[in-house]
């Protein structure tokens, strides 16, 4: 059997490319692991990580596991930064192993027939002095997915379809490159002895919940699985399965190592996962709470990214975790998938549980966002965020703090809807940037245009007097004219948090507050470092005074 390293660039202290708080170091973990199982699913193939987790790991210790362990093929996962945007790949530029450029060719074309779909721009096979393509002593060659600082391939990094199409991509490539044979059926483990590590048997469900908690701590993901011994029930807590033993004990040393001496291999050809019986499903937790806020937090940013969850809520201990659920799934491998792709989102303390289900919570009802208040930020702070994604953004801050204030309106929040409606006021949907409709007044989907404004800050000043619709029944503030078409369409009163306008302003925009409040949280985030920035360069300036 061939075996094949792979190679997630950077970890641990080591982040690679950063931009906007993005870490190439994450999006390299998560397509490499998703490389590793798409080969270990399907073909007959030993993959060995040079890291599975967030850790620092030199350059010299992967390509000594590589050349140590006899590997027939490395393979390592960057991505980009700095002054472009597309795909690459690389070879050493000296003298190679056998077939290293055949290998090269072959990854790089199904790599990037994929990537072409994505609209991704190929920069081409390349050859260079690199340290790990320099250091193996077998073919090797690395891989530069995209650029993390450029807009277009970092929205394309963030989006899971993408990086489990290019995943699979690479595990193709891979597999026609080095001619691995295909497992037949499905499943790869049915053909071999598996090495599953337990972090503990339980007499009690709660104990046994209770490791997976602590487990979730430390980001290792596992999940129950019962079993009957000596016609007695257990509940074991299952971290991993591997097809080599020395993986497995591997394992058990670092759980050793982590406080959790109960750690042990079982050993069986059945590789079925199956949950409890009468519970089917594989549910994803991505992150488990003490503080509620830190829970609504999560859900917020998951959200965003477009994975809808809501949370639910286990009593261990005495204590009560807030559990943010973001999917249920009758197999154990989709649910898996599913935790690999909430990596890329800096989301690492997902796990499984396949416990017995909570019912999902009523429709949160308390809500301290509302839309009447006090714009918290300045104008300038507001464009600088817009123009941190899309450098050529109008300068609008000054007109939602201005029209915010005259009618009590968070004008910092506005603004985070209208980079919502907007795409950062690229006005990539269906209203023309000329139109200065900034919320999509009017806009009701399938290419209506909706209403236009005759200069920005008239299109600003609707906006808000539309959130004054929905959020009071004052009559508009004396002096001011009633300039939003739709306002006289709106149930006074109808909404006062953010949240309120799910349903009415976006249809069916169900989470379309939860989407404002994370922009706007992501703005309150920048802010504050730019702000903590311009300290420490203010401080640099007293203290060269002084000297
Ligand atoms: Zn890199």
């Amino acid at each position: 059997m061939k075996t094949i390293v792979i190679d997630p660039g950077h970890g641990g202290t080591d982040p690679g490319a950063v931009y906007m708080g993005y870490q190439e170091k994450t999006f390299n973990l998560s397509i490499a692991l998703n490389v590793q199982r798409y080969l270990t699913q399907n073909y007959e193939a030993e993959v060995v990580m040079t890291r599975s987790s967030d850790q620092t790991v030199s350059l010299n210790r992967r390509t000594t596991l590589a050349n140590a362990g006899d590997a027939d093929f490395f393979l390592s996962i960057h991505n980009n930064a700095a002054g472009g945007r597309g795909f690459e790949s690389y070879i050493y530029n000296g003298s190679l192993a056998p077939d290293t450029q055949a290998y090269q060719s072959i990854i790089h074309t199904t790599v990037y027939q994929t990537a072409s779909k994505y609209g991704v721009s190929n920069r081409g096979m390349k050859r260079a002095d690199l340290f790990v393509t320099r250091t193996t002593d077998m073919s090797s060659l690395l891989l530069e997915i995209l650029f993390v600082d450029h807009p277009d391939d970092l929205a394309l990094l963030r989006n899971s379809s993408f990086i489990n199409d290019i995943s699979t991509a690479i595990g193709e490539g891979t597999a026609k490159a080095l001619q691995l044979p295909r497992l037949a059926g499905a499943a790869p483990s049915h053909t071999s002895t598996l090495y599953k590590v337990m972090a503990g048997a339980f007499r009690s469900r709660e104990n046994a919940e209770q490791r997976i908690e602590f487990l979730s701590q430390s980001g290792t993901a596992a999940f129950i699985v019962p079993a009957v011994i000596g016609g007695e029930a257990y509940y074991r807590v299952q971290t991993g399965a591997f097809s080599k033993e020395s993986h497995a004990k591997a394992q058990v040393e670092q759980l050793q190592k982590a406080g959790i001496a109960d750690a042990y291999i079982l050993t069986g050809s059945d590789s079925s996962e199956s949950p409890d019986p009468g519970n089917d499903l594989y549910r994803v937790i991505a992150g488990s709470f003490r503080d509620r806020n830190h829970a609504e937090k999560r859900v917020s940013s998951l959200t965003a990214a477009g994975f809808p969850s809501f949370i639910t809520t286990i009593e261990l201990g005495g204590l009560t975790y807030y559990r943010v659920q973001t999917g249920a799934f009758k197999e154990v491998k989709h649910a898996r998938a599913l935790v690999n792709q909430l990596k890329p989102y800096g989301i690492m303390d997902a796990f499984l549980w396949a416990g017995s289900p909570v019912p999902p919570p009523p429709e949160e009802t308390e809500d301290r966002w509302t839309i009447l208040g006090e714009s918290l930020m300045s104008g300038c702070q507001l464009d600088q965020f817009a123009r941190s994604v899309y450098p050529v953004a109008p300068e609008l801050g000054k007109y939602y703090v201005k029209y915010g204030n005259l009618y009590g309106i968070r004008g910092d929040i506005a603004f985070a809807q209208a980079v919502h409606e907007t795409n950062y006021f690229r006005f990539t949907g269906d209203v023309q940037r000329e139109q200065n409709n900034f919320a999509g007044i009017g806009a009701v989907g399938g290419g209506a245009a909706g209403a236009s404004f005759s200069t920005p800050e008239e299109g600003v000043h609707a906006q808000i007097q539309h959130l004054f619709a929905y959020a009071s029944t004052d009559a508009i503030p004396q002096g001011l004219t009633e300039v939003d078409p739709r306002f006289g369409l709106v149930t006074r009163g109808s909404a006062v948090t953010w949240s309120g306008l799910n349903g009415k302003w976006a249809v069916p925009g169900g989470q379309y507050g939860q989407l404002i409040l994370s922009i706007y949280e992501r703005i309150v985030v920048d802010t504050l470092e730019s702000i903590k920035t311009q300290q420490q360069s203010l401080q640099r300036i007293l203290e060269d005074s002084k000297e």
